[in-house]
This record gives structure tokens, C-alpha cells and sequence, in this order.
């Protein structure tokens, strides 16, 4: 690498951010593409983000990404937001623009260019969400955005499943969302559908959970995304495979935001190949250490 009078600097605001692979994605895409970019993690503390962004802008990075705890706290730092994101309410990737930053949430649009990537098309199709936190809302808001016929959201607490539907309502007009308990599964009557696992149930180290273990509900399941990558096969997914679906886990998901958050920044289009090079990168720090 070499750094020089040129180089531009982009980087991730959270904390903790020791943990991330963002700095892996990024600086793998600057060699691709041949750009003089550094990507580096920056741990804001509590109370801390204001001076953080208003940092960045005096600096003239060229970009950010926002991670917990911040993704929607930073919405008041910001220049201007994009549709989707303003929706959702989170932010996780900042570019530049005159006298601050843009917001938008590529998380979202990361995944569904990674259920493209794997021949799943949300668009008239019935879709499950399980879980109803920030992940899962946002999930929630990009399948309505994206056409699907009917959207169960399922949460342990119901309570939240319904507050999400309430916002979604009122924010897009759309009734097509169904808030049910958990516990109700069994309710559900489709086949085919495509379900998304937003909970943290199954997280390693605790590789065995999984929020519903009656193998009849994965009957009626076509394909399964976890959104967990961590391990890199769950239970839910083991689940849906035997019982005749596709299952795939998250870690596209995550390939994919940065891949779109770096495209943003650097006004360049990823190919495929290109993709698959950060991918393997990242399956090979992920899951073969
Ligand atoms: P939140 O903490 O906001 O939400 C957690 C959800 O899990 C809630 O719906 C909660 O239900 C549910 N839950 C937790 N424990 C249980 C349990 N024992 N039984 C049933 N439900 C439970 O987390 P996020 O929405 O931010 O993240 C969810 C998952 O998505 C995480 O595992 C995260 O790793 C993954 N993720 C992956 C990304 C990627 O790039 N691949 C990006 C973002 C997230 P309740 O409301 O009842 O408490």
C-alpha cells in the first residue's frame, strides 16, 4: 500500500469495532479497483458522535460507515437522507456531500442484492420475518419497498411486532404487514414462503438455538436466510435444508452493504468477480481461523 498525498480515507464509527471485517472488505475492494483509499475503525465513545462526524467533515473523509450503537442516533448529524433509509430510521454508511454527509442504509440494500445474488426475488412472495429488532424492521420496511405480497412478522414479544406494522402502516400506506406472536406459527398457513431469521437466537457460541424447532413449520419453507453468519451453518438453517428449502446465512448480507457503501463512495460499479474475491477473503477470515 502506498500511502501518499493522495490517499483518501474512509472508516466505521461504533463501538466496540474491534470485531469488525469492514476494514477487510474495504481495503480488499481499494486493491481490486486500484484506488488509493485506506479504510480504518474508529471507536467513538458515548456522547461522543457529534464531534465525531463534525471530526470527519473538518478531516474531508471521503465516507462512513455507522455501526451499533449509532446507526440511528447519527440521523441528527446528517446533511441530507435517503428515502429508504429515512424510513427504516438507521443509518450505517455516510458520503460525502456539500458541508457534511448523506445518509443511507446499505444493510438493507445489501441484503436484497445478496437474495438476488442467491435467485431469490422478494417481489410477490409470501415472506416470514422472524424477530422484530432493528434488524428485523428494517427488513420489514425493504420487503414492502420491494413488492412482497404478504410480510408475518413474528416476534417473542409481541408487542414490538405490532409497533413495527403501526410505523410501517402509517410511513408507506401498506396493510400487506401482519404482526402475530412467536408462539402462533402454527397459524400459518401458506407454503413456499421465503423466511428471514432476524433474531440473535443462534449466535455462536450458542450454535444450537433456534426460535422454532417444530420441523412441521419448515415444510412450508422455500428458502431461508438467517441473517446470523456466524456459525456459518445455524440450526434454522440446518432445519430448512432437511426438510427440502435453500437456506443461506448472512455473511452475503454483510459482503454486499460494503460492497454498495464503497460503489457510493467511489462513483465505481463492483463486478461480480471482483465480489466473489472479497467474499472468499471474508469466508476465509470468518471461518478458517
Ligand atoms: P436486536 O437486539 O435489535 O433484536 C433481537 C431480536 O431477537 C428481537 O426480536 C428479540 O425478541 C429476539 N430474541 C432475542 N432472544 C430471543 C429468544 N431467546 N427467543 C426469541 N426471540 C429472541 O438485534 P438486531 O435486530 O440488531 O440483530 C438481530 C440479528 O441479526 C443479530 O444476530 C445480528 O448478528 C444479525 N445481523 C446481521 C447483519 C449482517 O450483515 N449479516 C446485519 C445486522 C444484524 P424480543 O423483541 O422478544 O426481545
Amino acid at each position: 500500500m502506498n500511502i501518499n498525498g493522495h490517499t483518501e480515507i474512509c472508516g466505521l464509527i461504533g463501538n466496540p469495532v474491534k470485531h469488525t471485517l469492514s476494514p477487510l472488505i474495504h481495503n480488499t475492494l481499494s486493491e481490486l479497483c486500484g484506488k488509493n483509499l485506506v479504510y480504518v475503525p474508529f471507536q467513538v465513545e458515548n456522547g461522543k458522535l457529534q464531534d465525531a462526524i463534525r471530526g470527519a467533515d473538518a478531516l474531508n473523509l471521503l465516507g462512513l460507515n455507522v455501526t451499533v450503537p449509532y446507526k440511528s442516533d447519527v440521523i441528527a448529524e446528517l446533511k441530507d437522507i435517503d428515502g429508504l433509509a429515512k424510513n427504516i430510521g438507521a443509518v450505517n454508511t455516510l458520503v460525502r456531500v456539500e458541508g457534511g454527509y448523506k445518509g443511507y442504509n446499505t444493510d438493507m440494500t445489501g441484503l436484497y442484492r445478496a437474495m438476488q445474488s442467491d435467485g431469490i426475488e422478494i417481489e410477490g412472495k409470501d415472506i416470514v420475518i422472524l424477530g422484530a429488532g432493528g434488524a428485523a424492521r428494517a427488513v420489514a420496511f425493504l420487503c414492502i419497498s420491494k413488492g412482497a405480497e404478504r410480510i408475518y412478522l413474528l416476534n417473542r414479544t409481541y408487542e414490538k411486532a405490532a409497533a413495527i406494522t403501526k410505523e410501517i402502516r402509517e410511513k408507506t400506506g401498506q396493510d400487506r404487514i401482519v404482526p402475530m406472536l412467536l408462539a402462533d406459527y402454527e397459524k400459518l398457513s401458506g407454503k413456499d414462503y421465503i423466511v428471514i431469521q432476524a433474531t440473535s437466537v443462534g449466535l455462536s457460541p450458542n450454535c444450537e438455538d433456534v426460535v422454532i424447532s417444530d420441523e412441521n413449520f419448515y415444510k412450508k419453507i422455500k428458502w431461508g436466510y438467517d441473517l446470523i453468519y456466524k456459525p456459518s451453518q445455524t440450526r434454522f438453517m440446518k432445519l430448512v435444508e432437511e426438510n427440502g428449502g435453500r437456506a443461506f446465512n448472512g455473511l452475503k448480507m454483510l459482503l454486499y452493504q460494503g460492497i454498495i457503501a464503497y460503489e457510493l463512495w467511489n462513483d465505481v460499479s463492483i463486478s461480480q468477480e471482483q465480489a466473489q474475491t472479497v467474499y472468499d477473503a471474508l469466508k476465509e477470515a470468518c471461518y478458517e481461523q
